[in-house]
C-alpha cells in the first residue's frame, strides 16, 4: 500500500527521517507527516525541513530545537545531512550546465540577499568551488608557478572572465598559439601603447639610462631605459653573460647602437653608474657624439658621498676624543 511508502520516505537524500519515528502520513500525499523525535519524544507534524530544523537546532522554522540530543549525536546527524546534500549536489551537477552553477561572483554563496537559494544549491556551489580550487592549486604545483602569480591581475581577470562568460566550449590557448599568434598580437599592442612616448623623444629629446643587474642565475645583464618628458620607458635588457662586462669598448658600442636606434640628434645624455668601465665608455661616446653628455648616476654618487661622509665623521670624532683624552691625561699628571 502506498501509505507504507509514505511512512518510509527516502533515506538517501533525506537521511534525518531515520532519527524520527513517522507515526502518520497525510491523506493524499504531500510532504507533511506526523512524527516523533527519537531523542526527546516530541511529536510534531511537519515536513523534512522541520525534522532538520528540530534535530539541527535551526531557529525560526516553526519548530522547537531538540533538547534530548547529545553533542556527539548532533555532530553525527550534521555530518549525515551534509553528506546527503553533497551527494544530491553532485547529481545535479551532471544535469546542469557548469557555467550556470558558477554564475555567482566572489565571496561566499552563503550570503545571497533577496534571492534566496535552496540549501542544495548552496551546497552545490561550495562543493564545486572546492573542486575548482583544487584544480587550480594542482596547476600551480605541477607547473612550478610562483605563488605570487595568484596575485597577477591578468590571471585574476582571466579567471573572472571564465567564470562569468557564456562562451560555450571555450578552451585555454594552446602552446603554439601562445608562442606565435597571441605573442605577436600582444607585441603589437605594447608597441602601440609606447608609440606616443617614442614620438616625444623627437620633440623634446631623451636620456638613455642604464644599470647593471644580475638575473636569477646570477648572470650579468644590462638594462637600458629611456627617460623623456613623456615618462620613462624600458627599452631592452642585454644578456651580458657571454661578454666582458668590464670592457668599456663593448659598453660604448652597446650605447652607440641605441643612440643610432633613437637618433643621435634626439639623445641629450647617457646616464650610467660611475664605475670605471662606464666612465671610459662615456668618454668614448662623448668623443664620437660631441653633443651627447655622459652623466654619472646621481644615486651612485650619493651613495659614495654618504659613505665618505660617514667615514670622515667617524675619523674626526675619534680624533677629537683622543685629543680630549690626551689633554685630560696631561692634566692629571
Ligand atoms: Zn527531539
Amino acid at each position: 500500500m502506498s501509505s507504507k511508502k509514505l511512512l518510509n520516505p527516502s533515506k538517501d537524500d533525506k537521511p534525518l527521517w531515520l532519527h524520527v519515528e513517522v507515526l502518520d502520513a497525510p491523506i493524499g500525499g504531500g510532504g507533511n507527516r506526523k512524527w516523533r523525535c527519537r531523542y526527546c519524544n516530541k511529536i510534531v507534524t511537519g515536513s523534512y525541513s522541520k525534522v532538520r530544523a528540530h534535530l539541527l537546532k535551526i531557529s525560526n522554522m516553526g519548530v522547537e530545537a531538540c533538547k534530548g540530543i547529545s553533542d556527539d549525536v548532533y555532530r553525527q546527524i550534521e555530518a549525515e545531512h551534509k553528506r546527503a546534500e553533497e551527494k544530491v549536489a553532485k547529481e545535479a551537477m551532471n544535469v546542469r550546465q557548469r557555467n550556470q552553477c558558477m554564475a555567482y561572483q566572489g565571496g561566499s554563496d552563503l550570503v545571497q540577499p533577496k534571492k534566496r537559494k535552496g540549501a542544495l544549491e548552496l551546497a552545490f556551489n561550495v562543493a564545486d568551488r572546492d573542486e575548482i580550487d583544487k584544480d587550480c592549486a594542482m596547476m600551480f604545483y605541477t607547473g612550478g608557478i610562483s605563488f605570487n602569480f595568484a596575485r597577477n591581475p591578468f590571471f585574476r581577470n582571466y579567471s573572472l572572465k571564465l567564470a562569468n562568460s557564456n562562451v560555450a566550449g571555450y578552451t585555454p590557448p594552446t602552446y603554439n598559439r601562445l608562442r606565435t599568434t597571441l605573442l605577436s598580437q600582444q607585441k603589437q599592442h605594447v608597441q602601440r601603447l609606447v608609440q606616443p612616448v617614442k614620438d616625444s623623444w623627437k620633440k623634446k629629446g631623451a636620456s638613455i639610462c642604464s644599470d647593471g643587474w644580475c638575473d636569477r642565475q646570477q648572470k650579468p645583464l644590462i638594462n637600458i631605459m629611456v627617460a623623456s618628458a613623456a615618462g620613462p620607458m624600458f627599452l631592452k635588457s642585454v644578456d651580458a653573460s657571454q661578454v666582458k662586462v668590464k670592457d668599456a669598448e663593448y659598453i660604448a658600442a652597446l650605447f652607440m647602437e641605441i643612440v643610432e636606434e633613437i637618433g643621435p640628434e634626439h639623445v641629450v645624455q647617457i646616464v650610467t653608474d660611475n664605475a670605471s668601465n662606464y666612465k671610459a665608455a662615456g668618454a668614448l661616446i662623448e668623443t664620437k657624439y660631441p653633443r651627447i653628455f655622459w652623466t654619472p648616476c646621481v644615486v651612485h654618487s650619493n651613495v659614495i658621498i654618504f659613505v665618505t661622509g660617514l667615514l670622515l665623521n667617524f675619523v674626526l670624532t675619534s680624533f677629537l676624543e683622543i685629543w680630549i683624552w690626551s689633554l685630560e691625561f696631561v692634566h692629571w699628571q
